[in-house]
This record gives C-alpha cells, structure tokens and sequence, in this order.
C-alpha cells in the first residue's frame, strides 16, 4: 500500500492478495504505468511541436502569398509604365499578352494582337529578319536576338523600332514563350537621317567653298588676258625658287621677253588686234612650258619665264623657240596681216646675280641689248 501510495498508482485488486507474486506483478504494472505515461507525455509533446511547425508553416505561406501578391502588382506597374512596349508570344509567335505601351505603339488591342504575329506587325516588304530570326528560335539555333526594323500601326503609318527577343524554353529545350521589347526609335532615325542629309549637305558646300577658293586663288594669281601668272605671284615664286636653289646648289634661270614695236602693232590694227597678239603670245609660253615653269605677264607686253634648274644654256635655247614660235604667229587685219616680234634677254642664278631681283635686273639688261643689237632675237646676258 505504501509502495501504491509513493508511486500514485492505482492499484490492481485482485493481485494485492497473492503475497510475493503479488508484489513482483505490482512493480511490472509501475514499471508499464510509468512508460505509458512517457510515452503519452511525449506524445502530447511532439503533438504541440506539430502544431507549432504546421502554424509556423501557414504563416510563411501566407506571409509567402502576399509578398508574391505584392511583387505581381511591382511587376504589372512595371509592365504598364513601361517606357518600351513590351509582349510575352507563344512559340508559333501569336501574342498572349502585351502591355499598355505595346497597344498604344501599335494600336491594335490586346485581343486583336492574339490572333496575330509579330511579324505581322512589319511592313510586308521588311519583315524578312524577324520572321527567320523567330523561325531560328523554334529550331533551337537562336536564343535572343536584336534588330532594328519598320513597325507598322494599324492605321498604316509605320515606326522605326529596336526589337529585343529572349527564347524561354521548357525543360526539353522546346521553346514555349518568346518574351519581346520593342522601343520606338522613329526620333533618333529621323534625327539620325537629317544629320546624314546636314552633312551632306555641308560637304558638298565645303566642296563648292575649296573649288571657289581654288577659283579665287587663280583670279588672283593670274591674268586674265593671257591666263598666265601675274608679276606678283611670279616675285613670290622666284623669291621661294632661289631660296630652293640655293639650298639645293642649283640654278634658276630667267627669260624676259618685250614684243618689239607693239605700239604699232596697235596703231596699225587696232587694240583688239594688239590683245590677240598677247592672248596668243601667252596661249603659246602655256603650251611650250613645263608645270615647274613659271609663266607671267610681267608688264603691259613684256613677259618672263622663271626656269627652276635650267641652266643657261638650256633657258636660251628655249627663248630662241618660243621666239620663233611668236614671229610664226599672224596677225590678220581687215585687207592685210604681218606678224609681230619679240626681243629676248636671259640670265640665271647663281651665276648672274645672289637674289631674283639682281637676276631679274641683269634679264632686263639682257632683254635691253637685245632691242640694242636690232630687236628679235635672244641676248644670254653677259658681264661687263
Ligand atoms: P619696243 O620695241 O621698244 O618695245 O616698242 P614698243 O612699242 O613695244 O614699246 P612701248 O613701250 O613704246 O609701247 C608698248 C605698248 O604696248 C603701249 C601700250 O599701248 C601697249 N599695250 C600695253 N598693254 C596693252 C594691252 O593690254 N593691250 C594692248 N592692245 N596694248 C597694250
Ligand atoms: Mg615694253
Ligand atoms: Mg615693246
């Protein structure tokens, strides 16, 4: 009984009567109480984790679901605000969804756009490259793609727009969605285009500005009378051919030409007779002179040739020729015609003078002897 009454137990009845068998019964029934009383209370136990696990669980789930919830509704503000249009299409490339923005670009509705493909969408004439870059991507050979096209709106106006495409498959690798950005870019291209046109536009003026200047230059380096160079631009090449020459230990030589008696060439047939004289004079020094030479019209009638690295001997001979050639030239008035003449005098540098205008004096002394000596002919100048 006391044993009974430490351990709480109940006792069982009709064994307490039994002596020691009795009591050996009673310590197995306390030894099974006490491990069923373990065992229920770790049951119970483990039954209030359970349930504080399986509450724990229902409150992440939930938790779960408004947080999906609330990141749908991010990621539709995202897709309505959206700057780009954007459209998710099934493999065979008819649209399942579009955002606001994709509408409004093309102006067809969202059911309307689900009976239709993108390529649709293009010109007739300029929907070759999404059409074969979608085919691609149903083949498995593309997984994004890039390009820049005409995009058509339902009114028929069309749009110039970048369109961006990513391929999501399915396990399998088939492709189950095609996911498409596509940015109106009409302003850049038409801004890119006037660009293009502006500086062309800028180039042909530039082109225009270089041949006027040429043409300028020219005017202002040349005589308009004969075309061969003024004295001023021959001073400025002369001065920069000495310097050259000098350098280079070589000559410059120079051949002044006077037309003898030209005042009365202009007495007897006219001024304009007298210009055709000059203009032919000068039509042949152009034809008989090297792109080195320098060619000018001096003065009134007189004419000088400067001959970078002709010696004297070579600067006389040529003076003879254009000498002969001048005197061949006739000069036809209204019942008769003559020809006309000209005095030459020649020196070169080094060997007459240290700088053009000491040799340009001594061709001038040259030229002077030789109107001395009689006229029409070449005087190579010589040293007192
Ligand atoms: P010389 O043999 O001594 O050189 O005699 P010249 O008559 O040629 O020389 P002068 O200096 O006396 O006369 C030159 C003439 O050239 C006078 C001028 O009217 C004429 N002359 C100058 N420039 C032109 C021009 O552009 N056209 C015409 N037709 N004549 C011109
Ligand atoms: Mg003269
Ligand atoms: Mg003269």
């Amino acid at each position: 009984m006391d044993r009974l009454r430490r351990d709480g137990a109940l006792p069982e009845l009709g064994r307490v009567a039994r002596g020691g068998a009795v009591a050996e019964d009673s310590r197995c029934l306390d030894q099974r109480a006490r491990r069923a009383r373990d065992v229920l209370g770790a049951l119970v136990g483990a039954g209030d984790r359970r349930r504080g696990e399986l509450q724990a669980l229902l409150d992440a789930v939930q938790a779960g679901s408004e947080a999906l919830a609330d990141s749908q509704e991010r990621l539709q503000a995202i897709f309505d605000n959206a700057g780009a249009g954007i459209g998710v299409a099934w493999e065979n490339a008819k649209f399942i969804f579009v955002n606001d923005r994709w509408s409004n670009m093309f102006g067809f509705s969202s059911e309307e756009l689900s009976e239709m493909t993108i390529w649709e969408l293009c010109p007739a004439d300029d929907n070759k490259i999404i059409h074969e870059n979608f085919d691609s991507m149903a083949d498995g050979l593309l997984d994004s793609f890039q390009v820049e096209n005409r995009f058509l709106n339902k009114d028929g106006s069309t749009f110039w727009g970048t369109a961006s495409a990513k391929a999501i498959r399915r396990e399998d690798g088939t492709l189950e969605n095609v996911i498409l950005i596509i940015s109106d870019i009409t302003l850049l291209k038409t801004t890119e285009a006037d660009l293009i046109r502006a500086n062309q536009l800028l180039v042909t003026q530039l082109e225009e500005i270089a041949i006027l200047r040429d043409r300028l230059r020219e005017q202002a380096i040349r005589d308009p009378l004969t075309n061969l160079y003024n004295r001023r631009f021959m001073e400025e090449t002369l001065t920069l051919e000495i310097h050259r020459a000098r350098r280079a230990n070589s000559t410059v030589s120079l051949v002044m030409m006077d037309i003898d008696h030209f005042k009365s060439v202009n007495d007897q047939f006219g001024h304009r007779a007298g210009d055709f004289v000059l203009e032919s004079l000068g039509q042949m020094l152009l034809a008989n002179t090297r792109k080195s030479d320098v060619a000018c019209r001096y003065g009134g009638e007189e004419f000088l040739i400067v001959l970078p690295g002709s010696s004297l001997e070579d600067a006389a001979r040529r003076a003879e020729h254009f000498r002969l050639n001048f005197e061949a030239i006739r000069i036809s008035g209204k019942d008769r015609s003559t020809n006309a003449t000209m005095s030459i005098g020649v020196a070169c540098f080094p060997d007459h003078g240290e700088d053009g205008e000491q040799v340009l004096n001594r061709a001038d002394e040259a030229l002077y002897q030789a109107k001395a000596a009689g006229r029409n002919c070449v005087v190579i100048y010589q040293p007192k």
